[in-house]
């Protein structure tokens, strides 16, 4: 009975949702740095055991401290997911060092979260990331546009922007468009990053999508998130049973690459937003712990100052002394939910203790 009901075939014209796993983790926020290395080695190895029962579950991994952490701390683990990488099964997303705060740091600090990003994706997935992934960060400068597009990401993901207080932000498919006049293309999920594929999530998704008539598909990033955890056998098996069935959008597995190839082919329909991205919301986190960000600030001035010393060591000796490890530990402190000052306080006594060394 129940298979016959969801074996109703679908119309053409209803709207696409392209479904992908990821678990959002915060790198710090009710809990502390190492605990993270935990969540993700937690969530990770429950992905990968259900990715042998569940076929269709492909999932996207952001922030390469996190696969360097598991590098270091379940180098076992570490191997599996790699191998699941070469099936495509994971995959990475965002380029970036950590899901950084999108306002406060420095233009330097943009460049380098993207640059030592790509490149640890580079490494281990064998390809750097053409999709900036921020889906959680509260607001987004106008210089984005133009470093994604230097560090190879032409398309951007971000859901924060439904949390506005006031003003609905208009758009779900759209060309973001940055100071120098950069265009990227952008798409903001309809719902949450956390879904977890229930038919009340999906009809949501078509009412939420903004740009009927423009594009008909749009994003859907299913798994427990806010802390890891990730897909659970529940929502894989609705993934499955939704796939097609009438009265719902359509359900396809798919990376953010092919989501954003089917979207580009509607570019010239598209509507332009021009400038930064305000969040009308979390507005306190701009005085908040605001020890954090005056030593971010001096950390950023000092790596610029010393990387000039190094420079003019270099031409006078032949030797220089990369930044690169203590620029990590600046834009790790950089996580959104870190320099912003919303998370607790044991996280503030680990941040400060890693300025010092710096
Ligand atoms: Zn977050």
């Amino acid at each position: 009975m129940a298979t016959s009901f969801f074996n109703e075939k679908n119309g053409d014209s209803q709207l696409t949702i392209y479904a992908m796993g990821n678990c959002h983790i915060d790198t710090a926020w009710l809990w502390t740095y190492d605990e993270t290395k935990r969540k993700c080695a937690r969530s990770w190895s429950s992905t990968l055991r259900l990715m042998d029962s569940y076929p269709k579950l492909n999932f996207a991994i952001s922030q390469a401290q996190q696969i360097v952490w598991l590098r270091e701390n379940y180098p076992q683990l570490y191997e599996r997911v790699i191998e699941k990488a070469k099936e495509g099964r994971f995959f990475g997303v965002g380029g970036s060092w950590v899901e950084m705060d999108g306002n406060l740091p420095s233009g330097e600090s943009f460049v380098r979260q993207l640059l030592y990003g790509q490149r640890e994706f580079q490494q281990v997935f064998g390809r750097a990331s053409d999709t900036f992934w921020l889906p959680d960060t509260f607001g987004y400068s106008a210089q984005l546009p133009q470093i994604m597009e230097a560090a190879g990401m032409t398309r951007f993901v971000t859901q924060k922007m439904s949390w506005s207080l006031i003003n609905k932000f208009p758009h779900s498919s759209f060309w973001w468009e940055g100071i120098d006049g950069t265009k990227v293309l952008a798409h903001f999920p309809p719902h949450h990053y956390c879904a977890e594929v229930t038919v009340q999530e999906c009809l949501e998704t078509a009412e939420n999508f903004r740009d009927k008539g423009r594009n008909n598909g749009a994003m859907m990033l299913y798994g427990h998130g806010d802390g890891g955890g990730g897909p659970t056998a529940d929502i894989l098996e609705r993934l499955d049973r939704l796939a097609n069935c009438d009265g719902i959008p359509k359900i396809v597995t798919a990376t953010p690459t092919q989501f954003f190839d089917q979207l580009e082919k509607d570019g010239d329909s598209l509507c332009l937003w021009s400038g930064e991205l305000f969040l009308e919301l979390h507005n306190a986190t701009y005085t908040t712990q605001a020890d954090v960000k005056k030593m971010n600030r001096m950390c950023e001035f000092l790596l610029r100052e010393q990387e000039f010393v190094q420079a003019i060591r270099f031409a006078q000796t032949g030797e220089f002394r990369s930044m690169e490890a203590e620029w990590k530990l600046v834009l790790l402190n950089q996580f959104h939910d870190v320099l912003p000052g919303t998370s607790i306080a044991d996280v503030y006594f680990d941040a400060k203790n890693i300025y010092r060394r710096v």
